[in-house]
């Protein structure tokens, strides 16, 4: 089964990935993390990346894409995988399309402007192993410091409130077109963001076993 999910940066769909593989037990590919990864590593379409993650711009496709193709040519992605952070722009929806990837479902986390702009100041990440947390859904349980490796937890460059703004910016004119690219063709699920994590868990894992029950049909 091949999963996307769609939303907003912020609206918790990494989060929910999670829980779908928990699930189903398919790897998630976030091409925001395979990037900050690259970033890290200081390779060459890594650095080029960083530049524009910074600024919380888009990548360009063709390095994205580059991303994508390498990572679900991968064993592992046999039996489906789970994206979450692509496809983001048009261009990318349609690579997707003609390399013959099967899409079976969508599900698009809708959360307004108002409340991601609130979350995403509560957002922190892990430098060094690249854990996310939140100071109110999911925070680290020894502070600011990282529960897993123990480093000091930073707020990431594209979570700073200004960029933030432009992500959304973005977001509605690049991504909205992706979500009603698939809407048209029927596969296109959206889940209310709850202010609750649990909540909006209870919901996505909903979505997903109704289409479960009506795939097995
Ligand atoms: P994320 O972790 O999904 O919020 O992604 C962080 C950043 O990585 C984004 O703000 C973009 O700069 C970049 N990025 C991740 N996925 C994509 C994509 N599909 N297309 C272009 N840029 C991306």
């Amino acid at each position: 089964m091949n999963i996307i999910l769609l939303g907003a940066p912020g609206s918790g769909k990494g989060t929910q990935a999670e829980n779908i593989r928990e699930r189903l037990n398919i790897p998630v590919i976030s091409t925001g993390a395979i990037l900050r990864e690259a970033a890290a590593e200081r390779t060459e379409s890594g650095l080029k990346a960083k530049e524009y993650m910074d600024r919380g711009e888009l990548v360009p496709d063709e390095i994205v894409i580059g991303v994508i193709k390498e990572r679900i040519a991968k064993p592992d992605c046999e039996a489906g995988f789970i994206l979450d952070g692509f496809p983001r722009t048009m261009a990318q929806a349609e690579y997707i399309d003609e390399a013959g990837v099967r899409i079976d479902l969508v599900i698009d986390i809708y959360v307004s402007d108002g409340k991601i702009t609130e979350r995403m100041g509560g957002r922190r990440m892990c430098p060094s192993c690249g854990a996310t947390y939140h100071l109110r859904h999911r925070p680290s349980h020894r502070g600011d410091i990282c529960g897993r490796c123990e480093s000091r937890l930073i707020i990431r460059n594209d979570d700073k409130p200004e960029v933030v703004l432009d992500r959304l910016k973005i977001y509605h004119s690049q991504t909205m077109p992706v979500k009603d690219f698939y809407s048209k063709k029927g596969v296109l699920k959206t889940v209310e963001g709850q202010d609750e994590l649990s909540e909006t868990t209870r919901l996505t894992m909903e979505t997903l076993e109704e289409f479960i029950a009506s795939a097995k049909k």
